[in-house]
């Protein structure tokens, strides 16, 4: 498998060559495919397997095909992740690919200034990075809605759960279109989150590595 048989355009192959990718790992020849299908995706999968790439790319292409149609502000792609320092990495991660087509990449999570983050959204994005808790709160504070979002990753979701944001992550869902395409991945698959999988995604394509 190689990251030409996606069939990436030239310049989304020399953002992945630049950032040192030379072919797909295991979950990437897994994931890439099903996910540029449009169909949703359960990956059960940790952390160093690549797997931010396996939902970014796809991301990237759904975008392409998207924004043109609707020119509202906030985001058409959201990556939930459960703390900051994960979403802190997706988000560097995810701004190597998405400078290919200048898509505007916003965090929303601690450690960075609220107010930044307000102002950033403001100005509309293509993608969002958040851990639910600061995403909740942007949203109260009407920075940011998700009448746009058509692509939604949950990362970590076990871990995500374990750290009490269920309530949190429940609510988001019910913020975002039910046509969206849904990615999940999770390290573990507890009861809860087998129901969270029954509840938000449809007919997923089941990946392990
Ligand atoms: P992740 O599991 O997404 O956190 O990725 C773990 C590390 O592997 C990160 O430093 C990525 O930049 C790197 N990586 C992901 N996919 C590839 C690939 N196909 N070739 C080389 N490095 C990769």
């Amino acid at each position: 498998k190689t990251f030409q048989q996606c069939g990436f355009d030239a310049q989304l192959m020399a953002a992945i060559s630049k950032a040192g990718y030379e072919r797909p790992t295991a979950i990437q020849c897994q994931a890439l495919p099903a996910a540029l299908s449009g169909r949703d995706v359960l990956g059960v999968a940790k952390t160093g397997s690549g797997k931010t790439a396996a939902f970014v790319l796809p991301m990237l292409v759904h975008i392409m095909d998207q924004r043109e149609l609707d020119k509202g502000s906030g985001p058409i792609g959201l990556i939930l992740a459960p703390t900051r320092e994960l979403a802190e990495q997706i988000h560097k991660e995810t701004r190597k690919f998405a400078r290919a087509y200048s898509m505007r990449v916003s965090a929303a999570f601690g450690g960075l200034s609220k107010y930044e983050q307000v102002k950033d959204l403001k100005n509309g994005c293509e993608i969002a990075v958040a851990t639910p808790g600061r995403m909740i709160d942007l949203i109260r504070m009407k920075a940011c809605t998700l009448l746009r979002t058509t692509y939604l990753v949950l990362d970590e979701a076990d871990r995500m759960f374990e750290m009490g944001f269920e309530t949190q992550v429940r609510s988001i869902l019910g913020q975002i279109r039910p046509d969206r395409q849904t990615l999940l991945f999770s390290a573990t698959m507890p009861r809860k989150i087998q129901r969270l999988v029954a509840d938000a995604l449809t007919n997923p394509v089941h990946i392990t590595v």
